[in-house]
């Protein structure tokens, strides 16, 4: 009977569609998955950057610190040198040394300050985005771990489904499972029957020619949509 036969179809499809959706499921953990894992992955790349602008502001100020002491002896060598000097031109050429020398220690001094003022800016960034990183791991761990579970359990759920499947599509003659099978897998939406509603196909929405509808109707024979090819019912 090609009504029982249809029945079979209906029920058939109204497995396939559940296992669709939890595979879809399963398959939309894959992606969010690695969207959150992308997560982690940006803050971790922030810290670094933070990290490697610390280590040059460091080495900055160490370069900076070296130069002060350098002209610092400078200075206590010219100091030396103004117990010894013969002439007043000698002397005054000495202290006007001294006094540039001082400048320019007070220079770098300055630029010094500024240096420690942006590493203590980057000491804070870093330690909050370190913090950020941390509670963003953790969320992230137990959101997987969450998903992951459920998507176990989608698993199995399908599994069953499958199994449940199988005991149907075998209560149904042969070819017309096949030809179930060839469309369904052509299609995005997995479905390979379609209802006929106000003389339209359910699956691809396109107007039924009148003597179709009537052939649905008499369930004498398996229809398909003219467009589409799902078997209508
Ligand atoms: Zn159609």
């Amino acid at each position: 009977m090609i009504s029982e036969n249809i029945e079979k179809l209906i029920e058939l499809q109204k497995i396939d569609n559940e296992i669709f959706e939890k595979l879809e499921e399963v398959k939309s953990f894959d992606k969010k998955e690695k969207e959150l894992n992308k997560k982690i992955a940006e803050k971790e790349k922030e810290i670094k950057e933070t990290k490697n602008d610390l280590k040059k502001i460091q080495l900055d100020k160490k370069e900076k610190e070296l130069e002060i002491k350098s002209y610092e002896e400078t200075v206590k060598e010219l100091n030396k040198k103004l117990d010894n000097v013969k002439t007043n031109k000698e002397y005054e050429a000495l202290l006007i040394e001294i006094a540039n020398t001082k400048k320019k220690i007070s220079e770098l001094e300055d630029e010094l300050l500024l240096l420690m003022e942006k590493e203590d800016d980057i000491l804070k960034k870093e330690k909050i985005l370190e913090e950020e990183l941390k509670k963003i791991k953790e969320e992230i761990t137990n959101k997987i771990e969450e998903e992951r579970k459920k998507t176990e359990e989608l698993k199995k759920e399908i599994e069953l489904k499958e199994a449940e499947r199988k005991k149907i599509a075998e209560e149904a003659p042969v070819e017309l499972f096949q030809l179930y099978e060839k469309i369904r897998k052509t299609k995005k939406d997995n479905k390979a029957i379609a209802k006929v509603e106000d003389g339209i196909c359910g699956g691809c929405h396109m107007s039924l020619p009148t003597y179709i509808v009537e052939m649905v109707k008499k369930k004498e024979k398996i229809v398909q949509c003219e467009n589409c090819s799902r078997i209508l019912y």
